[in-house]
């Protein structure tokens, strides 16, 4: 069965302005599924949306909108409810880096809201409506530091494992119903995520990533992308928690030792 006869013709991509939102809509366009592209940035979404109608002949439909808006869902049905929407990929993300009380409060709930509550939301709606089709798929982007409590990125890590318990627990709930969901753990991928000094290692290319997930949709619940953190995710369970934060705190603490603090007048205002 092909892609389009399995998850239905159009895919709502969340995060599609760049990164790994941005490489699923494309590899979702080489499988000719028609796309609606989500996220702030409407030139960037309109550039994209442009060259992938050209090259595929699909169609695509732009949404800007923030997440993290409290009415952000009855803008999106506005734009979108007569599609029948069979695949979603909630990939919208942000990581505030550096240690937790040093974070801006406002900033640090803002994150929240859109890597956990905009998820739920979208997922709530867009789950329904497979289920009552019989058929679709979520994608929810976990990542390899959802498995640990990571300091110098405590609410982000702790906020990637929200994404990976929700879409494993879901997953089995919607088995029957023809509904696929995937929990995506990518490690450190070459994306706008990361802060302005931030050195990352072993960088993955967010169209591999992209492309391992959509060939995992629907055959496995948990992906973690490339050997080397398949490696070290298998090789947490043999170590008690407190040491696998340790070992995350060295090798995090290293990314970011460069990039600069909030300034002392933005700590805690809300
Ligand atoms: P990215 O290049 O920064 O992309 C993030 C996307 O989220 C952008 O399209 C951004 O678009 C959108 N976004 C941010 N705030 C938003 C808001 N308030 N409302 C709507 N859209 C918003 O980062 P990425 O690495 O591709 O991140 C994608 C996902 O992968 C995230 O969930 C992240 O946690 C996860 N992940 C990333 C890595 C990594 O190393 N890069 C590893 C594991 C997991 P606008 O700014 O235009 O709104």
């Amino acid at each position: 069965m092909d892609f389009v006869n399995r998850f239905g013709k159009w895919a709502l991509v969340t995060g599609a302005s760049s990164g790994i939102g941005e490489a699923f809509a494309r590899k979702l366009a080489e499988r000719k599924v028609n796309l609606v592209l989500v996220a702030r940035r409407e030139d960037r979404l309109n550039t994209l949306a442009t060259q992938l109608q050209a090259q595929h002949q699909i169609e695509v439909r732009v949404v800007a909108l923030d997440l993290t808006r409290d009415d952000f869902l009855p803008e999106l049905i506005a734009q979108t409810d007569e599609l029948e929407i069979g695949l979603l990929v909630n990939s919208a993300g942000e990581l505030q880096a550096g240690h937790f009380l040093d974070h801006n409060l406002h900033a640090e709930l803002k994150q929240l809201e859109l890597n956990i509550r905009a998820t739920v939301i979208l997922t709530h709606y867009y789950g329904q409506k497979m289920r009552e089709r019989k058929r679709g798929g979520i994608i929810c982007l976990a990542s390899i530091v959802g498995f640990a409590g990571v300091p110098s990125m405590a609410s982000y890590s702790a906020s990637k494992a929200y994404a990976l318990t929700f879409a494993e627990g879901i997953s089995r709930e919607l088995r029957k119903d023809g509904v696929a969901v995937l929990a995506l753990s990518p490690g450190p991928t070459s994306t706008e995520i990361w802060p302005k000094g931030a050195t990352p290692s072993m960088l993955q290319r967010p169209d591999i990533v992209a492309e391992i997930a959509l060939r995992k949709l629907g055959k496995r619940t948990t992906v973690v992308t490339g050997l080397l953190n398949k490696l070290i995710i298998f090789s947490l369970r043999f170590a008690p928690r407190w040491v696998n934060s340790m070992i995350f705190e060295k090798v995090v603490g290293g990314m970011f030792k460069n990039v600069e603090k909030p300034q002392p007048a933005e700590v805690g205002k809300s």
